[in-house]
């Protein structure tokens, strides 16, 4: 048996990457970038003006002269008017420094009169103020995004800064959830006495979507080996990532392992020394494809998700790692099985500003109502039995 970084490692190494494709800017958010993005220009483009007001010659205004002829007017947009001596030019925010100017007056300082600018006697100035240098951000060519970036709001704005209307990122792999189980009914059908809610398909679906990853589809299956044989096949051959929930057990009706490798799965493990999730299995199909046999309890099909599927696909698309986030337990907990626990809990701040973990133990792996209260789960490593208040420990959030 293995044991958690094992497990995850063997995954990471097993799964290959996507391959790339382009998208329109629009589209590029929640997606990850496969290109080094450079500045387009200098950073700002050209000395920018930051204040509404009149643009003049510092030299000037240090003879004390306080009133200006007004020029012309220049706004956002304009090319840049040359000053002419003893003048001032109305400016506004956004505009280029006029040629011959270096000295911005803000619009309260200034009264205009007989079309001129008058200022207080007693305003101090300094030159260039509310001035934004040219390529004082960054200068042309200077690298702005690199590969492996997630793409977010604000890495969109850099990105249509940079004057990109299409984006290089990873494709999507199509994912395919299966549930597998004779006792599971979905929601809006009717259920009897000895049935269970399928609950697991719509869970996943709606991880891999948090997630980012909207490719992906379910479908619920017997405990039929033909069937399941049958359907998998299919999925195998139309999907990149399959995951599947339930039958991976030491049961009679536990199939999907069997199944698995009569479909030419090769299997990579099977279990791993932690809990809940002990029966996880994972393997690759002839063409790459990742396979996830999860056990199908439903806090040990979401801990699992969580801890290995959505890494790996963060991996195939070639996102750079998100750093371990840790919080510190708020009571003390023991855990003797020597397996590693996955233990979930709820975050709150402390008035230090720490993360606390509250654990909020599941009764079994099926209690999974108790998730209802729960940000995410931390790990317990297994060569420690007992965890005493305050104990630092990985935070993985949901
Ligand atoms: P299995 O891994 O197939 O042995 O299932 C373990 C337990 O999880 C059983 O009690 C199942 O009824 C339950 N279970 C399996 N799949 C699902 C599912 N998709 N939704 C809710 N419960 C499930
Ligand atoms: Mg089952």
């Amino acid at each position: 048996m293995l044991d958690t970084a094992e497990a995850k490692q063997r995954i990471l190494s097993a799964v290959d990457d996507l391959p790339s494709e382009s998208v329109p800017l629009e589209m590029a958010n929640g997606r990850t970038l496969r290109q080094t993005v450079l500045a387009e220009r200098d950073q700002p483009p050209f000395d920018r003006v930051t204040m509404d007001g009149i643009a003049l010659s510092y030299d000037h205004y240090e003879t004390l002269v306080r009133s200006f002829p007004i020029q012309g007017t220049q706004m956002a947009g304009d090319p840049p008017l040359t000053l002419e001596n003893g003048k001032c030019i109305e400016i506004m925010t956004g505009a280029v420094l006029p040629e011959g100017s270096d000295l911005i007056i803000p619009v309260e300082q200034v009264t205009v009169a007989n079309a001129a600018a008058h200022v207080q006697a007693n305003y101090q100035v300094e030159r260039r103020q509310f001035v934004h240098a040219r390529g004082s951000d960054h200068r042309q060519g200077a690298e702005l995004l690199e590969v492996g970036t997630r793409i977010r709001p604000a890495h969109v704005a850099i990105l249509a800064s940079a004057g990109l209307d299409t984006v290089e990122v990873a494709s999507r792999p199509l994912v395919t959830i299966v549930s597998t189980g004779n006792e599971l009914v979905p929601a809006g059908q009717p259920i009897e006495a000895q049935q269970i809610r399928l609950s697991n398909g719509p869970a996943l679906m709606a991880m891999l979507l948090e997630h980012g990853y909207y490719r992906c589809r379910h479908e619920h299956l017997p405990d039929d080996k033909e069937t399941l044989k049958a359907r998998i096949g299919q999925h195998l051959d139309e999907s990149d990532v399959l995951v599947l929930s339930g039958g991976v057990s030491k049961g009679k009706a536990d199939y999907v392992p069997e199944v698995l490798a009569e479909l030419g799965v090769t299997v990579e493990f099977h279990r791993i020394r932690q809990r809940p999730g002990k029966p996880m299995w994972f393997g690759t199909g002839s063409r790459g494809q990742a396979v996830f046999a999860l056990p199908g309890n439903p806090v040990s099909t979401l801990v699992c998700c969580r801890q290995y599927v959505i890494p790996a696909l963060e991996k195939m698309s070639g996102a750079s790692p998100s750093p371990q986030a840790f919080a510190n337990l708020t009571e003390d907990v023991s855990f003797a099985p020597q397996l590693t626990c996955f233990l979930p809990v709820r975050i709150v701040t402390s008035a230090a500003g720490q993360s606390l973990a509250m654990p909020a133990p599941t009764n079994t792996s099926g209690d999974f109502a108790a998730l209802g209260r729960t940000d995410g789960y931390v790990e317990l490593a297994l060569e420690q039995d007992l965890f005493p208040t305050g104990t630092t420990v990985p935070l993985t959030l949901w």
